[in-house]
């Protein structure tokens, strides 16, 4: 029964509450990532698993341990997405999109699926913003997508995180760093883990990115990449952060980060919160020059970022605690008192959630003091009470539960009258408000706005 009760292992529902800062997040990323000049894109949650041993690399843990993959009725090797820049790039190759005119700029909102150990910010199914960014070799190009991470971390107000930079270079002087890594992890080669010792013919900078802290310890006292950085990779490098300073946006240079998948080449960077733990990188990403050539097309520079909502947001409800406001409030609850008014409520509820506003009504035959109760329990910011004795007297009372006022309207056209009478009390709150949230989602503001509506 257990099986049928309980959701595999590192996998999590999402219940409305976090539903809605998830919504909140991804809107305000799209908003962002839409002022950066981005467009979405969609790629699908499973591909040829060689797509991924081509791009994520076959030394990475991602590709060795962490992949679903399994073979369809059709027998062929089908993956989950580990990650999200993969699937993008093949989408890009596949549609010839790098030859409109470049650069190409994209964004996405993914799932991503790793067979990891769960823990706090770490499970099986996890979501990502990303984007990806082709046809340009400009490091401007590089702190664009810095500052855009940046500029979305910020706006969310959640303090405390830093950015780190590295460049780990392109292959032409990779060759000599190789050497140099290959010359100091020999000598510690037997106090490091069996993937380390497998990894260290075929991939030597793999070595600097494993978790296991004995591994951890000695890669701290390899040598740096950024000692052997050849004129075109120091110059770029320089150019990254020349422009972050014009940018303003504080970095650190952390000689370390390597990034954990084998496409990177040039600028990698990570964005780190005090908040998460262990599990501290909420944001990562870099350039992958190489990539679209790997997987078979022309040689199209490339960058981007992937950034974990589950970290996001457990970084914002640390910052910002109690973010139940984000959760759809009840705008107003209508109260049949007997049979007759049943069917002007029903009509009535039925006009006002077309013209988007949140009314509600009862169900489940509760009495008229139940049903107070229940609107209370909502939240409901209005309630109005129609019953045999409004019928007769041709109006009703609405009350506003905030502040215990109420006013009679008409039952004659009486969805115009309440949308008149909540809409306009919405905007007055606004216009005191010094800090409004956009009009938009006022109710009736349609209405307001366009005059009566034509519907009834
Ligand atoms: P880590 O070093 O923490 O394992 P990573 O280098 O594997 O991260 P990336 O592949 O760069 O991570 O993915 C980008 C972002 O996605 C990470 O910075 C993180 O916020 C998030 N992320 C990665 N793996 C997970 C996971 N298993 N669960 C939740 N979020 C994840
Ligand atoms: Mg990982």
């Amino acid at each position: 029964m257990a099986l049928l009760t309980k959701a595999p292992r590192g996998t999590s529902d999402i219940l409305p509450e976090s539903a809605a800062l998830y919504r909140f997040l991804e809107d305000r990323f799209i908003e962002t990532a839409t002022a950066y000049g981005f467009r979405e894109i969609r790629t699908p949650v499973f591909e040829h698993t060689e797509l991924f041993n081509r791009s994520v690399g076959e030394t990475t843990d991602v590709v060795q341990k962490e992949m679903y993959t399994f073979n369809d009725n059709g027998g062929r090797s089908i993956t989950l997405r580990p990650e999200g820049t993969a699937g993008v790039a093949r989408a890009v190759l596949e549609h010839g999109l790098t030859g409109d005119a470049m650069p190409l700029k994209l964004f996405y909102i993914t799932s991503c699926y790793r067979y990891e150990k769960p823990q706090a910010g770490r499970l099986r199914e996890f979501h990502q913003f990303g984007v990806e960014y082709f046809g340009t070799e400009d490091p401007v190009a590089d702190a664009e997508i810095i500052a855009l991470a940046d500029g979305f971390l910020s706006s969310l107000e959640i303090g405390n995180y830093s950015l780190r930079i590295n460049s780990i270079g392109c292959p032409a002087c990779r060759a000599e760093y190789h050497r140099a890594l290959k010359g100091y992890f020999e000598k510690n080669l037997d106090r490091m883990c069996g993937n380390c010792r497998e990894r260290f013919e075929r991939n030597p900078m793999r070595l600097l990115d494993c978790k296991v802290p004995e591994c951890h310890e000695i890669a701290s006292g390899a040598p740096s990449i950024l000692d052997y950085l050849c004129d075109d990779c120091r110059a770029h490098f320089d150019g990254v952060k020349r422009q972050l300073n014009v940018l303003g946006i504080p970095f650190e240079i952390d000689p370390h980060i390597v990034r954990g998948l084998d496409y990177y080449t040039r600028t990698v960077f990570e964005f780190v919160s005090g908040a998460l733990g262990a599990q501290s990188t909420v944001c990562g990403g870099g350039r992958y020059d190489g990539l679209l050539q790997e997987l078979g097309g022309k040689p199209v520079p490339a960058l981007g970022f992937g950034m974990g909502e589950e970290r996001l947001k457990l970084i914002y409800e640390n910052a910002v605690p109690g973010n139940n406001d984000l959760m759809s409030t009840v705008d107003l609850y209508m109260i049949p008192a007997d049979d007759e008014a049943k069917d002007l409520v029903t009509a009535t509820v039925n006009d006002l959630r077309r013209c988007g506003m949140n009314a509600e009504r009862d169900v489940c035959g509760r009495s008229v003091k139940a049903q107070m109760k229940y609107a209370g329990k909502l939240g409901a910011r209005f309630t109005m009470i129609l019953g045999e004795t409004e019928l007769r007297e041709g109006s009703a009372l609405i009350k506003d539960m905030q502040t215990g006022d109420t006013e009679r309207l008409p039952l004659e056209e009486l969805s115009y009258e309440i949308l008149m009478h909540i809409g306009e009390k919405y905007l007055a709150e606004m216009d005191e408000d010094p800090d409004p949230t956009p009009p938009d989602n006022v109710p009736g503001l349609t209405v307001l706005r366009g005059g009566k509506n034509t519907d009834q």
